[in-house]
């Protein structure tokens, strides 16, 4: 089989990484001219870790873990007012570990030995019975055995092939925006956490770290206007140091800004194309699990494939479709916990985070909490391919 990827990101590396240990030819094309590996930290846990175990590469994501100890909520003054173990804050137990994205992708690369397209793009593919033709954006064409759109939640592969992402795309009604921050705002391996009304700002440093990376996460229902301009409005007298924050953020060359976001489809192939990860089943960074969808449903899609191309897709949806129903589902009540509605929230919240330590029932009450996504992580029985 010739197999050509769209996306060099968790999801297409990951699949990449898999499909050649099964001495299948791939070729990933990335529309980016080098690996995009601007990041902000994410978690892999439960089933996902599993898949990193038995791909050989779950040590080396290890080492360049990113050893976050605390989260410290800050006030309006920058007081730290409660103070958390950042495994407790993120739902992570056991072997769960916690990445930089592209440290992430960069291990999964270097495990990858497959041709690269950077720089380049699928301007269009017609379906056949002896293969898709894929014409590239620079004008190449060739024909391979399967198409799998690994492209990310605005997917590129499943406008071609399943029509306008409107169709499948259900915003959240909050928007995201992330930026590497030149100075290191006084932090070792710590996040400081700020919440205002409908409005979130995070600031945090990983061991890797020279600088740190902020993240805004703010109530919006809509797109309006230029991403630094949007941040802007919303942060508009904010307290503590977000108003400089936002002024840096405008200056960033890495300025991620999206809608929070689910991709919800009935299928996920049509004919010899198919989608995985972000593409076919965003879960949104509400959920904290869309890395471990990537990795899972890149594993099962690739291990399917290799049973046989007959069928391969509709066992793959098979098995992945309770999974990602389970994981899609935490998505909208985490994002009520991360954007507080009113300073009475904030203010309870607060208090219930500087009581916990001195409660006596502690660990019950945390796992009562981090329950729904432990559950959800590990709502797949992994087959051995
Ligand atoms: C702020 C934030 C925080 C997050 N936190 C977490 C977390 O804590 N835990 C977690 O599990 N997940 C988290 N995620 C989500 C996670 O990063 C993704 O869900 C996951 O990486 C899935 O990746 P993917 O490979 O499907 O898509 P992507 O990572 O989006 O990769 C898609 C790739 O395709 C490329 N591409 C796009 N269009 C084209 C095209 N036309 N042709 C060729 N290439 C193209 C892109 O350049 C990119 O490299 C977070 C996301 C954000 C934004």
């Amino acid at each position: 089989m010739d197999i050509l990827i769209s996306g060099a990101g968790v999801a297409g590396l990951s699949l990449a990484h898999w499909l050649r240990r099964y001495g299948v030819d791939v070729t990933v094309v990335e529309r980016a001219d080098a690996l995009r590996d601007g990041g902000y930290k994410v978690d892999v846990r439960g089933a996902a870790v599993e898949v990193l175990r038995r791909g050989g590469v779950l040590e080396r994501v290890r080492e360049v873990e990113t050893r976050v100890r605390d989260v410290h909520f800050v006030d309006a003054r920058g007081r730290r007012v409660a103070t958390m173990s950042a495994d407790v804050f993120g739902g992570r137990e056991g072997e769960d570990v916690e990445v930089v994205r592209g440290d992430l992708l960069r291990v999964l690369r270097d495990a990858a030995d497959v041709e690269y397209l950077f720089g380049d793009w699928v301007e269009d593919l017609e379906d056949g019975d002896s293969g898709v033709r894929v014409r590239f954006g620079s004008g190449a064409e060739r024909v391979f055995d399967v198409v799998v759109g690994a492209d990310g939640v605005h997917s590129r592969v499943r406008g071609l092939v399943f029509g306008e992402e409107e169709r499948f795309r259900h915003d959240l009604g909050h928007h995201v925006s992330i930026f590497t921050s030149s100075s290191a705002h006084g932090l070792d391996r710590e996040e400081l956490l700020y919440a205002e009304p409908g409005r979130t700002t995070n600031v945090y440093r990983t061991a890797g770290d020279d600088g740190a990376r902020a993240l805004f996460l703010f109530r919006s229902p809509e797109h309006a206007g230029r991403p630094a301009e949007q941040l802007a409005r919303a942060f508009d007298n904010a307290g503590w140091k977000v108003p400089e924050l936002v002024a840096e953020a405008a200056r960033a060359q890495d300025l991620y800004f999206d809608s929070v976001s689910l991709i919800r489809m009935d299928r996920w192939s049509s004919g010899r194309v198919v989608l995985v990860g972000d593409a076919a089943y965003a879960a949104s960074p509400a959920s904290g699990q869309g890395t471990s969808l990537a990795l899972v449903g890149a594993y099962v899609l690739a291990g399917e494939l290799v049973e046989g191309l007959e069928g391969a897709f509709e066992r793959y949806e098979t098995r992945m479709r309770d999974f990602v129903t389970a994981n899609q589902a935490l998505a909208e009540a985490n994002l009520k916990g991360m954007v507080l509605s009113s300073k009475a929230k904030i203010w309870f919240q607060t208090r219930m985070l500087r009581l916990l330590p001195h409660l006596p029932g502690r660990d019950r009450v945390i796992e009562r909490i981090t329950e729904p996504i432990r559950r959800a992580a590990t709502a797949i029985d992994l087959p051995q391919y």
